[in-house]
């Protein structure tokens, strides 16, 4: 009943029989001996803790055969088990497995260094392949990485245009009204019919005129972020597109409510619309009026 070739699996009837065994007759140094012998099977503590006790009752039980040899017995049995080839020191297991963990969390975590090197969320997945097989990547750290290429490539981390920055997200005087109003978007200022890009990878779920906006494109990149683009001039996209940072999804123009060339655009998360300056992570080719 000792000889369970599964240490993690002990069953109830091993245990319960280690126990009936260990219990007659038994020491002091024994009964301790009892419950270090089913925490080393059930992979609680290790080998060596297991042999510096064997060593340690050895010692004590001298005056005691009897009591001894019984209890050599039970962790002799006990040592066989631990050692047969199917065993793994657990201790040394879940060492391997920390490591293991350590090694993926870094895979993770360098994801964003790395992409810094392609503008192509595809050439970078292909990287990280490479990386995976020479690194000894798992398969679920390689989705999960995909995950993370796919989510910061939905972020719109970039502007839609170079150009001068006319008008910031908040409260302005209305150039219509002269009265104080909330201004949704940014507005930039570049020549005329110059490409408006995508700001990140996305689809385009609008494209047509709208009242004030004029013409003008909405693009959905998930994870409830959208971006807008308004007064274009003229479309390069239609609903269903997909587009990446980058992409020409139309031109600068003065359609619907402008008073001159340029591209209001918003960035709305989970339908409010927040300020897409604090998104722009590179402003070095914007230039502000004030
Ligand atoms: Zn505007």
């Amino acid at each position: 009943m000792f000889r369970s070739k599964k240490p993690y699996g002990i069953s109830v009837e091993t245990s319960k029989t280690a126990s009936e065994y260990c219990n007659t007759n038994l020491t002091t140094t024994e009964k301790i001996l009892k419950h270090i012998t089913i925490a080393a099977i059930a992979g609680i503590i290790s080998f060596s803790t297991l042999s510096a006790s064997t060593a340690l009752a050895d010692n004590r039980n001298t005056k005691d055969l009897h009591s001894s040899k019984v209890t050599n017995e039970v962790v002799n049995e006990s040592i066989q088990i631990l050692s047969t080839d199917s065993f793994k020191d657990p201790i040394s297991e879940m060492m391997e497995e920390e490591k293991r963990a350590a090694e993926e969390k870094a895979f993770l975590d360098s994801i964003e260094i790395i992409a810094k090197d392609y503008s192509d969320t595809e050439e970078l997945k292909e990287a990280l392949i490479k990386m995976s097989k020479e690194f000894d990547i798992s398969n679920i750290t390689l989705t999960a990485a995909f995950e993370k290429v796919d989510e910061m490539a939905s972020i719109p981390d970039s502007a839609p245009v170079a150009g001068l920055i006319t008008s910031k997200f908040g409260y302005r005087t209305d150039p219509f009204s002269g009265r104080q109003a909330f201004h949704c978007g940014l507005d930039i200022q570049n020549e005329f019919d110059s490409d408006v890009c995508a700001t990140a990878y996305g689809t385009v779920i609008f494209a047509d005129y709208y009242g004030g906006y004029g013409n003008y494109v909405q693009v959905d990149h998930g994870n409830g972020i959208v971006t807008c683009y308004g007064h274009l001039n003229t479309f390069k996209c239609k609903v269903g597109d997909i587009v990446s940072v980058g992409t020409p999804i139309g031109t600068m123009g003065q359609t619907g409510q402008a008073t001159g060339v340029h591209v209001h655009y918003e960035v709305c998360v989970d339908g409010e619309k927040v300020d897409p300056l604090e998104y722009i992570s590179d402003l070095s080719e914007m230039t502000f009026l004030e």
